[in-house]
């Protein structure tokens, strides 16, 4: 197979961001859906994922959620998924997540945006995947971000490599032209190893 027919996204759950955070996450859920590329996400029907989910159903994408119990039963999974994967914990869920995508990108999001950027970049970096790995770097959000990795370099405490690891776009076109781009460039099987 060549091409991304899966991307994995990471993002906000909260509700409380500014418009133009919901409204790059409601054109990322279409313009998917139209590339016919199917989303992976945390299966929450809040903040951005929500609104980034509900976007690519409308447009008739593909969309799976991979939740864990405990935060299903706390009502917060989308019941009107494509899929909705329930498993038992934190590191299940995020290991199916990363298996069942060709690439990844990393919106704007809070602590567990982070978190799940930090777990498949080290992974990466420890040769355990070759996917690509998209930040969306909307007004700069994740400015601070990078400026963290550089100081990781700069002080010796990471190899300069980590940063070619990973691809910074600005906007949700750039995104979509960078996975198309990546797309018609990717090996026919990636290995991984999670
Ligand atoms: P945060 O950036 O702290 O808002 O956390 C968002 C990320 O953590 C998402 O990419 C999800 O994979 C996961 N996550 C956090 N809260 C939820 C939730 N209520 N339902 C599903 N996934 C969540």
């Amino acid at each position: 197979m060549t091409g991304i027919a899966r991307l994995c996204v990471y993002c906000g759950s909260s509700r409380a961001v500014a418009p133009l955070y919901r409204e790059a996450a409601r054109e990322l859920g279409s313009r998917l859906a139209a590339a016919r590329i199917g989303v992976v996400f945390g299966g929450g029907h809040v903040g951005l994922m929500g609104i980034l989910a509900d976007a690519a159903l409308a447009s008739g994408g593909k969309v799976t959620g991979i939740i864990p119990e405990h935060l299903r039963k706390k009502e917060l999974a989308h019941n009107g998924l494509t899929r909705l994967i329930v498993v038992d914990s934190m590191h299940e869920r995020k290991r199916l997540m990363a298996e069942n995508a060709d690439a990844f990108a990393i919106l704007p999001g809070g602590i567990g945006t982070l978190d799940e950027f930090f777990e498949i970049l080290s992974w990466k970096k420890l040769g355990l995947h070759e996917k690509p790995i998209f930040v969306l770097d909307l007004a700069r959000y994740w400015a601070p971000l990078f400026t963290l990795l550089d100081t990781l370099v700069e002080s010796g405490f990471a190899s300069p490599d980590i940063l070619s690891l990973i691809e910074r776009v600005e906007s949700v076109p750039s995104l979509m032209e960078a996975l198309a781009r990546s797309g018609r460039f990717r090996r026919k099987s990636l290995s991984q190893r999670f």
